[in-house]
């Protein structure tokens, strides 16, 4: 890549999705530097496009080629460690090049919005040899001018500045830096109040102190460190002295929690430790917020990024660590638009800048533990909470021959009833939202389900309407059996909606607080709500996977798992781990404070071997077991798994899409002894009105599928992805 304001033609990414580049002749003399954005000519209209390299040449005709329109930026957008990082991703998830470098951005700079940047750089002037001086004079007068304009202004000068005296400016002015003749700096920020009361860090206990020190001794290169301990056990203290001491070296920190795990709880900690020198971006922030939290960590006026995945794009010149948090959890796996994992990104960023990176869990995830055991990661145990009680024990309580009330057995209510009358905190697990999952006639055997997707509707009292879960159909709730007209349709089943109902009227004098998307709409709804507890009275907190992780409430004194057994049973190869990860979550809430704690799981399959494991073995001893099993299987971790997915208006269109696919892939396959499965449709076939179907490459030789891909892809990326069979990449796919 080269800097070269004359160099007349350049490529440039733009957001579609499309495995290629675009060609545009450069005005002469307008900017052309890797990482600006520019508006440009796209069909009848302009898109926004992120310059990749500069050239002289191009083939496209002089007739064809048009021009860019105008340059958006002062200063590059993106870095060149950061173009070089969505260069690895694009290659190695066989993402679309130019969505993945938009993706770097943040949405606020996706469009052809120009910035206001928060701070801008200011180049300033060094002593300068006599020699080297007058060399400049003579040979480089593009040089000798700036360095003359830079010494004469006090303050510095900014890209603006420099721009108005010689448009281009930039590679004159990187040929000045690396003659150390000047040397830019931000402007200096904007004075704030700084009226946060810090409190002191705990001392650490002597397993947090064993394990903060053999860490802070393995720091100064690339390494990947995964904490494994125990919920509870202090690991955020830990992340904490480990960031403290970062900033102690004036470098940055990148400090990634899953999505839920963002609640206000974290923030004050970070906030009471750290005052201002943090900012957040998560999804409860606007475009604009979560702009000026990125561009005030990139100038460095803030030394932490505190935040949720797509925070691992956050730029900045001394990042120094980065701390993935709950690194299991599957909300680090984008799933939609581009398809990467933040956690496996971060640990490949980690290594560009030869910088440490600290993965943590009290549940770790199979890949990292798999990492472990073959000293690609190392790992540290933390085994015991710094309070007086260990986490509980998950106890099974068998449901086969009871008689729920409203999903729950007696001897679930009578613990609830116990825990609230000893002025606990009670949390219910429940992981469905709505009133009952399940509606249907008596007397025809008629089902409430969805017109667009395979699945059931799901009845919502509080709305009267019944609704699809995946694509938010509605149908409302009909009086009489629409097939038979028979009057008394049932519902089965149970909800988050319905238990609500059920623990206000049998817990009344207690409150009841529901966490589920229906019921909290917005970031901060969710952080008030769940901020209730902090007040220490007795409460019920009833609600799905939003309450299993990432809060630290001392009052909490049961947790209750109500339906599990789901997941004994799924398809998905998946489930078993989920389940795992859910339950030791879940429980691992209770007994933080002074108070023991108790922990409930109802089943029907108390003999299941699983549920033997939940009760009486550790997440890692179950972990272990779980690992031999997919060991056996040729399974993930001990395998990779690449899915071609494609959706269509009918399954032919996207079953003979994926054929072709399958016909590019075919002879290295088979070369390469990769397994493949399918095409086959998809788990859940029809969803949102579209048909889906799934082509699988898996191989426990990474190298041997990577060279499948890579003979495969010329010809995979023409195929053409239209509105009626769209067609996307999977590398390292979740589930199958
Ligand atoms: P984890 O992240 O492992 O779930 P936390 O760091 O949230 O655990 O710690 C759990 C609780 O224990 C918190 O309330 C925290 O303030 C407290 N804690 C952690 N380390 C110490 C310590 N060394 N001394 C006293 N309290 C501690
Ligand atoms: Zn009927
Ligand atoms: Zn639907």
């Amino acid at each position: 890549m080269s800097d070269n304001s004359s160099a007349g033609f350049a490529s440039f990414a733009i957001s579609i999705p499309l495995y290629r580049v675009f060609d545009y002749a450069i005005a002469p003399g307008a900017q052309a530097h890797p990482g600006l954005r520019y508006r440009l000519p796209f069909g009848r209209g302009s898109k926004t496009g992120i310059l990749i390299s500069t050239q002289g040449v191009s083939d496209i005709p002089p007739n064809r080629i048009k021009t860019a329109v105008e340059c958006l930026d002062e200063m590059p957008v993106l870095s060149e460690h950061m173009m070089a990082l969505a260069a690895w991703l694009s290659s190695y998830y066989l993402q679309p090049p130019g969505e993945v470098l938009f993706q770097c951005l943040p949405s606020y700079l996706r469009s052809a919005k120009s910035i206001k940047p928060t701070r801008v750089k200011f180049w300033h002037a060094l002593p300068v040899e006599a020699e080297l001086r007058e060399r400049l004079r003579k040979r480089s007068p593009r040089q000798y001018e700036l360095l003359v304009a830079i010494e004469r202004a006090p303050e510095g000068l900014n890209a603006a500045q420099l721009k108005a005296i010689n448009a281009g400016w930039h590679s004159p002015v990187s040929a000045l830096e690396s003659k150390q003749a000047i040397r830019w700096e931000w402007s200096k920020p904007a004075a704030k109040d700084n009226n946060v009361m810090l409190q002191a860090a705990p001392e650490l206990n002597q397993e947090q102190m064993q394990v903060y020190t053999q860490l802070t001794g393995r720091l100064d290169s690339f390494s990947v460190h995964l904490l494994d301990g125990i919920s509870g056990s202090g690991k955020t203290e830990v992340y904490f002295r480990l960031i403290q001491d970062q900033l102690a070296k004036q470098r940055q920190v990148i400090y990634m929690v899953p999505e839920i795990g963002l609640t206000t709880q974290l923030i004050q900690r970070v906030k009471q430790r750290f005052g201002e020198q943090f900012v957040c971006s998560h999804s409860g922030l606007t475009d604009w917020q979560r702009f000026q939290a990125w561009d005030r960590f990139r100038c460095g006026e803030v030394n932490i990024m505190l935040g949720t995945r797509s925070c691992l794009f956050s730029q900045c010149d001394r990042l120094g660590l980065i701390v993935i948090d709950e690194e299991h959890d599957s909300s680090y796996r984008q799933e939609d638009g581009i398809r990467y994992h933040a956690r496996d990104v971060a640990i490949k960023r980690a290594q560009m800048l030869d910088i440490p990176i600290v993965l943590g869990s009290a549940t770790p995830s199979l890949e990292s533990l798999h990492n472990c055991e073959r000293d690609y990661y190392t790992i540290y145990q933390l085994n015991h909470r710094p309070t007086p009680f260990a986490p509980p024990r998950l106890r099974l309580i068998d449901t086969r021959n009871t008689k729920l009330v409203s999903g729950c057995s007696p001897a679930v209510l009578e613990r609830i009833a116990h825990h609230l009358s000893q002025q606990g905190q009670v949390l219910v697990y429940l992981n469905r939202r709505g009133y009952a999952p399940v509606v249907m006639c008596h007397e025809c055997g008629w089902q409430a389900n969805c017109e667009q997707c395979d699945s059931r509707l799901t009845l919502h009292q509080s709305i009267g309407q019944l609704l699809c879960h995946h694509c938010g159909y509605t149908l409302g709730l009909p009086a009489v059996c629409p097939e038979c007209s028979f009057v008394d349709i049932k519902h089965y089943g149970i909800g988050t909606e319905q238990l609500e109902q059920v623990f206000k009227q049998r817990f009344s004098q207690f409150p009841v607080i529901r966490l589920d998307r229906d019921s909290v709409t917005s970031h901060d709804e969710f952080a008030q709500r769940l901020e209730k507890l902090s007040e220490g009275k007795p409460c019920l907190l009833i609600g799905t996977q939003m309450i299993a992780k990432g809060h630290d409430y001392p009052d909490i004194t049961l947790s209750v798992i109500l339906d599990a057994d789901q997941a004994l049973f799924s398809a998905s190869y998946r489930a078993t781990e989920r389940l795992v990860q859910t339950a030791f979550q879940v429980s691992g809430r209770s007994g933080r404070g002074d108070r023991e704690g108790e922990a409930l799981i109802q089943t029907r399959f108390p003999e299941h071997p699983l549920m033997q494991a939940l009760s009486d073995k550790s997440y890692r001893e179950i972990a272990e077991s779980i690992l031999q099993e997919r060991k056996m299987l040729g399974f993930p971790p001990y395998s990779r798994v690449v899915i071609f997915r494609a959706d269509a208006l009918s399954l032919d269109k996207a079953m003979s899409r994926l054929e072709q696919i399958g016909q590019y892939l075919q002879e290295s396959v088979q070369k390469r002894g990769v397994r493949r499965i399918g095409p086959i449709p998809a788990l859940m076939t029809r969803r949102i009105g579209r048909y889906r179907a799934q082509l699988c490459l898996m191989s426990d030789n990474i190298q041997q599928l990577r060279e499948t891909l890579n003979e495969a892809m010329p010809s995979i990326k023409n195929i053409p992805d239209t509105h009626s069979v769209k067609w996307v990449i999977d590398v390292d796919a979740f589930d199958l």
